[in-house]
This record gives C-alpha cells, structure tokens and sequence, in this order.
C-alpha cells in the first residue's frame, strides 16, 4: 500500500537566491550500528564516505531509543530538552505516548523544541520527509511541506523514488531539504542480533536504496549542489536469554507506572511509593543500575524535563529488562539485539556519512554527538538555527 501524499498547509514564499541554492537528503538508517559501514555489504556507502567524511561513530543521545534520537537529530536538543523522552512515556494531561500510537505521534504537544524543518520554513524555505519521528505532528504549528504518514509497509523503492521527484523538482518548487527513513537494520538486528546474517542481508538492501538515491542524484546533473548526510539513531548489541532482569521479582508493579521497559526502564512509582520503588531496586541485580531522577550521571543529560520518570533504572550492556510472564518470547540459545543502554557505549554508537559540495573528501573524523546535526544541517541550509544544546563549531572538521 502506497501511503497518501500530505501536502502541509504552511508553504512559504521561497526565497529568490543568486545561483542554485545547494539542497541536503538527510537519510536515517535505523539501528546502523557505526561499525557496519566496514562490512561487506556496505559498499555503496563506503564509495560516498569516500568521497565526502565520515565519523568514527556518531555519539546517540541517552536512552540510545529511537524517537528520543531521531528527534534529537532534528532539533539539536537532548531528550531531557526536547519532550520525547523515552519511546514509551506517560503525562498527566497528555495520557499515554507510544511510537505505535498514532494520535500521540501526531500530537503536537509531546513535542518540544523546533526541528529543522520548521527553522528552515519560517525562512522561506520549502521542506520534505518521507517518515521521520516528530514529522507528523504539527510541531510549531507546521509539518514538512509535504510529509507522510508512517507506514512500514511502504517499499523502500516508493520512498527513494519519491525522494528523486523532489529533487527533480525546479528551484522555484524543490524542497532545499528531503529527509527519509529506512527501519531495515533495526529490524534484523533485534529479530536476529547485530551478527546475523539477516542483518547483512538489511545492511545491503538498504546500501542499495542509498545508492539508488546517490545515482539518481547523478543522474539529474545534480551532485555538486546535493548534500547527501546519511546517519542512524542508534547501534545495536547482541542480547540472550541467558542475560534477563526480572523486574516483577523484586517490585511489586502495582506500586508503579512503566513508560519503556527495557533496556531501560523508566518509572512512575504511584503517590507515595518512589522510596519503596528506590529501595526495592537498588542493588537488586549486579547488571541493573537504579536512579531517582536528578541524580543520574550528569554525562546521560537525563536529569530534567516533564517526561523523565522519577525513577530510571538501566540495564548493563547485553542484558534485558523484562517481566516475567512474557520470559517465553525469547528463545533459548537465540540471539537478539536490542539497544537503548548508555549512549557512550561503542555498540550504542550510530553511522556517520556524508558527500557532496560542502563536506570535506576522504576524511574520517573522531566521535561527536548527535545534538550537533541540527546546527549542521541549518549551517548547510544556510539558515538561523534555533537555541539548542548543540553548536556548529563541533562539526565544523566535517565541512570544506
Ligand atoms: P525501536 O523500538 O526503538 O527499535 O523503534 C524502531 C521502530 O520504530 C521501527 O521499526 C518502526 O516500526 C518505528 N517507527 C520508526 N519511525 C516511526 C514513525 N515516524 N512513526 C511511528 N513509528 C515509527
Ligand atoms: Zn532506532
Ligand atoms: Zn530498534
């Protein structure tokens, strides 16, 4: 099924530039783990870090989850800042936040801060995404010029399509900036762990959609004024059954609301009930480390904010949070992957591409944080940015 073209109210006169304005694809790959990118099947991606920049690794967010990530991206703020704290979040006046829950997506009051399309709107520029976490909300009272609504079942050939009649488009009518979004590797990478052979299988569907796009883009005579950034929210570590925290063995869940379970838990114990939900996690389990909010490490940025719980408890690397009754969904002896744990972790760390006329050639940088693509991309779009928490001067290494 093809999803429905949304074309947003809110088109604004474009500007009247001298010369071709350059225009940036800003591709997600989620769950790209950085290290992918030295795979076989990466090939396509590796000619363009080839010939533009790549990262190390990009350095996600805390919880390394994929709307608190995605929509960091957009807007430069950490999740404490930007409202999308966790893929699961609850709110006394808002009710229940989930990334299935269509209303809630589309609720623009979960979502704080301004992601770079509506920095790029209010200064006459046009904009577009074919998926993206905050794109169907309208957030500032605007959504990309022309957006969809998530649908999984859209092909990735419908989408690198669509991006191409963009850029097809005459200056007058193009979007200076085209967003798209791929969920393959994050797919194969929980079904079947970051290691599998399902997973190489979505690394190489995907290199091919970007490079489907990376041709197209030649194909229109258009690669020196296309800026193609290609990145993931998050990586990806490999998880068993054999490696399981059961939080009903030592809380009692009708003393508490939970927002997302695992690999990070995040709780709203009920009035009256933080100290016993305190003391009855800490020092629990070795490989779960319990928080009242206020009081995580000040590296996870992940201490304020309406919809940070009270109490945040985080699974060491390769461990699982889960309940006991659903203990039978994971096979023994499988692998899975899951992610979400300290954004410091390598395995946590995401892709990092980008060519085209205003990156560096051939140059592989060190590690930088994620709330730096925002002022990255208004830099590109030769925009104002907003107030964030990142700065163009840490990705600065990144440019011509
Ligand atoms: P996670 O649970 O963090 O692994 O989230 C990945 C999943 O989020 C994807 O497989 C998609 O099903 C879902 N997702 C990604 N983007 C969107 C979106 N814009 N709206 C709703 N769901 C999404
Ligand atoms: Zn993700
Ligand atoms: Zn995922």
């Amino acid at each position: 099924m093809v999803a429905v073209l949304m074309l947003s109210g809110a088109i604004a006169a474009a500007p009247t530039p001298a010369g071709s304005p350059h225009q940036v694809v800003l591709i997600s790959l989620d769950g790209y783990r950085w290290d992918y990118l030295d795979r076989p099947a990466a090939r396509r991606l590796r000619e363009l870090a080839a010939r533009g920049v790549r990262a190390e690794r990009l350095v996600p967010s805390f919880p390394s989850k994929t709307f608190p990530n995605h929509y960091t991206l957009v807007t430069g703020l950490h999740p404490e800042h930007h409202g999308i704290a966790a893929n699961v979040m609850r709110d006394s006046v808002l009710g229940r936040f989930a990334t299935g829950n269509d209303p809630a997506v589309r609720d623009a009051r979960w979502f704080s801060g301004e992601p770079i399309w509506v920095t790029a709107q209010r200064q006459g520029l046009r904009t577009a995404a074919y998926f993206w976490p905050g794109s169907e909300a309208p957030v500032g009272g605007m959504h990309p010029t022309w957006y969809y609504p998530f649908d999984l079942t859209t092909t990735r050939a419908t989408r690198v399509q669509r991006v191409l009649e963009w850029l097809a488009l005459p200056d007058s009518a193009a979007p200076r900036l085209i967003a798209v979004y791929f969920s393959d590797v994050d797919t194969e990478g929980h079904n079947h762990g970051p290691d599998s052979p399902e997973t190489d299988a979505a690394i190489a569907a995907v290199d091919s959609a970007v490079g489907a796009i990376v041709d197209g883009i030649a194909h229109l005579g258009s690669a020196d004024r296309v800026d193609v950034i290609v990145v993931a929210d998050h990586g990806m570590a490999a998880v068993n059954s054999a490696r399981t925290i059961v939080l009903d063995d030592y809380l009692a869940m009708d003393s508490v609301e939970m927002g997302d379970w695992s690999p990070v838990a995040t709780i709203i114990p009920k009035a009256g009930r933080t100290e016993y939900v305190m003391r009855a996690l800490t020092g629990a389990h070795p490989h779960l480390q319990v928080y009242r909010k206020g009081e995580l490490p000040a590296r996870l940025h992940y201490n304020s904010g309406a919809h940070v719980t009270p109490v945040v408890a985080i699974a060491d690397e390769g461990w699982s949070i889960v309940r006991r009754a659903t203990l039978g969904q994971y096979v023994a002896g499988r692998t899975y992957g899951a992610h979400g744990y300290d954004n410091a972790l390598p395995s946590m760390g995401a892709l990092f591409v980008a060519a085209g006329p205003d990156f560096r050639r051939g140059v592989t940088v060190p590690p930088f944080a994620n709330i730096h693509v925002y002022s990255l991309l208004a830099e590109l779009l030769r925009v104002q940015p907003a107030h964030t928490d990142g700065s163009v001067d840490s990705v600065r290494v990144l440019l011509r």
